[in-house]
């Protein structure tokens, strides 16, 4: 049977026969395609795999060097992650939004403070990835700005955290409500008008398209020459219609974090198990296929010791009642995925107001530690006791009664909660943890157990003091029922750790030789420890800037 006549289910059969290792995972399995037998769709200079931040920067590009790019996405939209994301792009070093502000900056002041100060995520940075960031940021910033992207001021903006000086613009918001995909988020304002010049230069953007495997001449040596793909549903179900696309040029993926794939994310940490949802999962899949693809004709992995660190930003929490937990991450039920999201969530204002309890039905920590406390989430993640389940700590409740619910204005239907799993309501604390039904939940809490917890802490408030857990003056008892049990297991938030790349963003093999005409941007790419939108901006530039020139013939 050749490639282009085979089914997804042949695909997953390949990929299991040919071996391709553990990172293989529920739902992608690279094929190992043999290049000589397979029919091509479509031939194009330039394939890029996934239409994010990296990737929507590969593909302008590399069209803007000539080249006939071709985008595709598995999702029914554009975006990626970078759309729900709050758009303040790590970039600086004196563009021009700087200067019209009157800010001085450096690219050497930017290396130190994002990239050298000592701290967890910088301590184990490849520094030469890191350099090229930093020199190539005022170009990238023009480029963003010369496709359409409209920044706002920083005039009157104090410096971030971590920041010398103010940096990190942020766009305005795209006009379109309908288009907008999170109103609280800029994201929209940065990956609209970059897919519009993106079309308008002639990139053809495939959506609802998975890359299912890239094609190398041989399996782990020669040229990569293209990808084979899958069309997918809405809900990245593959269907029958396979598409080969031959790279005359170069293959760019930018796949995003590897956050959503429980097996992949636990090469760094064990403890993340399945019970970790990852952010943005109702959005797009984050499951390290381009990384797994990559692996699986040869490629390396690098950085791995910062995904590891015991840093910030690697898990989150601030959202309640739904499975994405994070505090700036609520989807209107107007959104096109709240089908798959399935509610808004409850945005906490006041930790006060809420226990956290282990599935145990025990408290574990202060409650209004920060979203990123590390030691907060060590303590989550902390053995649960059970010999049955080792690893990862289990699904995390937060605890309230009708008093709660009216101090914080929350509404405890649905859509604002989702019920299927992840929100509960009862008259009695006994019964609420009785009625706990959520498949990460892998033994019953104990109804004793969780009232002798809310009556010890209930005591706190009198006292004014916590002795567990120190929090600061214990403020309001949980006491007038109904009580309820709203999902608050942190989530997984991004990846520092991908495929091995150079400065030119070609993916590199054990040996450290080039893997030629593959590339590699984003958080699908491992290196350095820098957060968000401007390390996959900058990369995915240079690899679309580097496939089209052909370099790697
Ligand atoms: C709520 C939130 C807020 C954030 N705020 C900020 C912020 O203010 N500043 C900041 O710098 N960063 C922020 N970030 C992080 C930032 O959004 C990400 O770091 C960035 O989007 C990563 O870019 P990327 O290109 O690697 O991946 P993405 O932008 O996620 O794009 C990856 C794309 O690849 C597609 N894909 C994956 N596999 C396949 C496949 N097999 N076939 C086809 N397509 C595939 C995905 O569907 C996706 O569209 C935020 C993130 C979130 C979730």
């Amino acid at each position: 049977m050749d490639a282009k006549n085979k089914t997804r289910r042949d695909f997953v059969k390949t990929g299991a026969a040919a071996g391709v290792g553990a990172a293989v995972v529920a739902g992608f399995a690279p094929e190992r395609v043999n290049a000589q037998e397979i029919v091509w769709d479509r031939e194009v200079d330039v394939v890029v795999v996934g239409a994010g931040a990296g990737g929507m920067a590969a593909a302008i590009a590399a069209r803007d060097e000539g080249a006939s790019v071709v985008l595709i996405e598995q999702n029914f939209d554009i975006g990626g992650r970078a759309i729900l994301s709050g758009a303040a792009v790590y970039l600086g070093g004196g563009t021009s939004l700087q200067r019209a502000a009157g800010i001085e900056d450096s690219l050497e002041q930017v290396f130190y403070d994002w990239c050298l100060q000592d701290r967890p995520r910088n301590r184990y940075n490849d520094r030469e990835l890191a350099w090229t960031y930093v020199e190539k940021s005022i170009e990238t910033f023009d480029f963003l700005a010369a496709n359409g992207v409209d920044w706002e001021s920083l005039e009157g903006r104090s410096p971030d955290r971590l920041d010398s000086v103010p940096r990190r613009p942020t766009p305005r918001q795209w006009p379109i409500e309908s288009e907008v995909i999170v109103p609280s988020q800029k994201g929209s304002g940065l990956m609209r008008p970059l897919a519009k010049s993106a079309r308008e230069k002639g990139v053809v953007i495939l959506l609802q398209h998975k890359m299912t495997s890239f094609v190398r001449e041989q399996p782990t040596s020669g040229r990569v020459i293209g990808i084979t793909a899958v069309e997918v549903d809405e809900w990245f179900k593959p269907q029958d219609q396979t598409t080969n696309i031959r790279a005359r040029k170069g293959v760019i993926f930018a796949t995003g974090t590897h956050a959503g794939n429980v097996e992949f994310r636990r090469i760094f940490d064990p403890r993340l198990t399945e019970e970790y949802q990852a952010h943005g999962d109702g959005w797009v899949q984050l499951n390290a296929d381009g990384p797994i693809a990559a692996l699986a004709i040869g490629a390396s992995l690098w950085g791995t010791a910062i995904q590891t660190n015991e840093a910030d930003a690697q898990l989150s929490k601030g959202r309640l009642a739904t499975r994405s937990n994070y505090h700036a991450l609520a989807f209107p039920p107007s959104a096109p995925n709240f089908f798959r999201e399935k509610a808004t969530g409850l945005s906490v204002r006041n930790w006060q107001n809420v226990v956290l309890v282990k599935e145990n039905g025990l408290r574990f920590y202060d409650e209004t530690a920060g979203i990123r406390d590390y030691e907060y989430f060590a303590a989550a993640m902390a053995w649960t006791g059970d010999l049955k389940k080792l690893n990862g700590g289990g699904p995390i409740w937060a605890i309230f009664d009708a008093d709660g619910v009216e101090r914080e204005g929350w509404n405890v239907m649905p859509p604002d909660v989702d019920p299927d799993g992840y929100f509960y309501t009862a008259d009695t604390l006994e019964e609420l943890a009785a009625n706990i039904d959520n498949k990460y939940q892998w033994r019953p809490m104990p109804g004793a157990a969780l009232r002798e917890t809310v009556e010890r802490y209930n005591s706190f408030v009198d006292s004014g003091v916590d002795h567990d857990f120190k929090k600061p003056t214990p403020r309001y008892k949980i006491q007038r029922p109904p009580f309820y049990a709203a999902w608050a297991t942190p989530c997984v938030h991004e990846s520092y750790a991908g495929v091995r790349i150079n400065t030119k963003a070609q993916v590199m093999d054990m040996n450290a030789e080039v893997i030629p005409g593959l590339y590699a941007a984003g958080e699908a790419a491992g290196g350095y420890g820098q957060h968000g939108l401007g390390r996959c901006f900058v990369y995915g530039r240079i690899a679309g800037i580097d496939a089209a020139r052909n370099s790697a013939a």
